[in-house]
């Protein structure tokens, strides 16, 4: 994009003065790069950007870390997870708590990493905390290859796997306002973006696929006001992204996962919005099925700000009780999420 362009994408939005708009990003890192680049300071006051339900920690249910912190207490088991996941309260602690109670607990920065652990200590069985998105799952498929692959017999799955479409379905089913979508980057990059076509022209409300600097989402979010009462999907991402996705990445995931009924926090169990382990594969399975508890910190309101209904700051206990140094629900723990975000945003 020459600086003119960019200039002028500035200028017009910035002066904006048509209707109102509602923009989701439902990816968190998309959420993170718009608050590291002051993207909402540069738009009029008539474009507002709502995060959505795109980060893997925020939309993880309490009865899945309480699966998580059993499993870790329990004598001859290890708990494998990434940093966010560790600081995450469940009905009665996190895993960062379950450690300090003489759990055993690793932070890891990749699943690759439980396979070491695992085979230097054969008589414990490894678990990793499997969450995430059509980005990530491919990786726990290779994992479970590797494991096959090298022997591991120690290492297992607790799965909160999540996928995109059904869950923005979900949010336009239930009447949320929402004036056109910032498409998942790194998402399509995995699963293209045939869905989101479908679900353009069936709510009548655009898509751009975007990339994560601060120019490609400027162009973004400007390709989507000028898109408005269009239900079409633009890619402004190519070269990244493909319609039809990564292949490979496709038949990874096809080859050890099916979709399922998956409980998301603050909206309950969406039809079809998650993946799971096939029965083939079911010894991994480190007990996912049923973990759709959903008990929030009293006072948190996590759902509504992933539904785009508030702000964090609208939330009560923002920025007071509830802070990054010492979260009181999810959205405040992950650096993808929108109160954390938010938080971090003030200081800029
Ligand atoms: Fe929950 Fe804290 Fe966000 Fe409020 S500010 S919704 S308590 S995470």
């Amino acid at each position: 994009m020459s600086a003119l362009t960019l200039e002028r994408i500035r200028e017009e939005l910035a002066s904006y003065d048509g209707a109102p708009l509602r923009i989701m990003e439902v990816c968190g890192t998309h959420t993170a790069s718009i608050v590291k680049n002051g993207i909402p300071s540069l738009l009029s006051d008539k474009i507002r950007l709502i995060s959505g339900p795109g980060c893997p920690v925020c939309v993880t249910v309490t009865a899945y870390i309480d699966r998580l912190t059993e499993l870790a207490l329990t004598e001859g088991t290890a708990v494998c997870a990434f940093g966010d996941l560790l600081r995450v309260r469940g009905s009665s602690m996190s895993l960062a708590d379950a450690k300090a109670r003489g759990g055993r607990v690793h932070m890891v920065y990749s699943p690759a990493q439980m396979l070491d652990l695992a085979e230097a200590d054969p008589q414990r069985t490894y678990v990793f905390a499997a969450v995430g998105f059509e980005t990530t799952i491919p990786v726990y498929a290779i994992l479970i290859q590797e494991a096959e692959r090298r022997g591991i017999r120690n290492v297992k799955l607790l799965t909160s796997l999540k996928t995109m479409p059904q869950v923005i379905g979900w949010l336009m089913d239930s009447g949320a306002k929402i004036d056109g979508f910032i498409a998942p980057g790194h998402v399509c990059a995995v699963a293209g973006y045939e869905d989101y076509i479908t679900a353009a022209a069936k709510y009548g409300v655009p898509f751009v696929v975007s990339g994560f600097e601060g120019p490609q989402l400027l162009a973004t979010i400007y390709a989507l006001v000028k898109m408005q009462g269009r239900g079409e999907v633009r890619n402004l991402y190519p070269g990244v992204v493909e319609k039809e996705g990564s292949p490979e990445s496709r038949q990874l995931t096809a080859e050890f996962f099916e979709p399922c009924d998956a409980a998301w926090r603050g909206m309950g169990i969406i039809p079809g919005s998650g993946m799971r382990l096939k029965d083939e594969f079911a010894q991994y399975d480190a007990g996912s099925e049923g973990l759709t508890e959903d008990r929030m910190a009293t006072g948190c309101q996590c759902a509504h700000v992933l539904t785009g209904e508030i702000t964090p700051e609208q939330c009560p206990l923002f920025g007071k009780v509830c802070t990054p140094q010492d979260p009181h629900g999810a959205c405040m723990v992950s650096q993808e999420g929108s109160c954390f975000n938010h938080f971090v945003a003030r200081g800029i």
